[in-house]
C-alpha cells in the first residue's frame, strides 16, 4: 500500500533554525490539517480546486503540497465534511447542503437544490438493472442569475 510514501522529513523544512516557529510547523497532525483547510474553504466565496487549496495554504511559509490536500480533502469528504462538485473538479464544504448542484460556469459559483424524493424513487430503477451504484452525481450546469442578467446586458447593447 503506498500510503505512506511522502513521510520526507528534513525536506527543506528547516528555515528558522532557533527561531521557534519551525517546532509547529513540523507538528501537522490530520486534525490540524483538516481544520486547516476547512478555514480555507470557509473564507472561500466558490468552491476551490486542490491547486489553489494548495496556494492558499502558505501556512508559516511551508505551504501543503496538492497530494497533501487531495489526501485532506478525501479524508474530509469521506466525514461528510466537504463536498466534490464534479463539474469544477472543486470542493466546498457540505455544511447542510445535500441533494444536487446549480453550477455556473461564467463565475463558477455553486448552489445547492434539494432532490426531495427524486433519488429514492431512482433506486428502484438502478435495483431493476442490477446496477449497484458507487456515486451519485446529480449538477446542473448553466448561468446564475446574475451572470445571465449581465449577459442580457451585453446582448442588448450589441443588438441596439
Ligand atoms: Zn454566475
Amino acid at each position: 500500500m503506498p500510503s505512506e510514501v511522502s513521510r520526507n522529513k528534513g525536506a527543506g523544512v528547516r528555515v528558522g533554525d532557533g527561531s521557534g516557529r519551525s517546532a509547529r510547523r513540523a507538528n501537522r497532525e490530520p486534525k490540524v490539517l483538516d481544520t486547516q483547510l476547512v478555514g480555507i474553504l470557509e473564507q472561500a466565496d466558490r468552491p476551490l480546486g486542490a491547486y489553489e487549496i494548495a496556494r492558499r495554504s502558505g501556512w508559516e511559509d511551508a505551504p501543503l503540497t496538492p497530494t497533501q490536500v487531495y489526501r485532506v480533502l478525501e479524508r474530509l469528504t469521506r466525514a461528510g465534511k466537504v463536498r466534490r462538485v464534479e463539474s469544477l473538479s472543486a470542493y466546498l464544504l457540505a455544511g447542510d447542503t445535500d441533494g444536487g448542484f446549480m453550477v455556473c460556469e461564467c463565475c463558477r459559483g455553486v448552489q445547492a437544490f434539494p432532490v426531495g424524493d427524486v433519488i429514492a424513487e431512482c433506486d428502484g430503477i438502478y435495483a431493476a438493472a442490477r446496477f449497484s451504484v458507487i456515486r451519485l452525481t446529480l449538477e446542473v450546469v448553466g448561468r446564475c442569475a446574475a451572470c445571465a442578467k449581465k449577459d442580457d446586458g451585453a446582448a442588448g447593447s450589441v443588438a441596439g
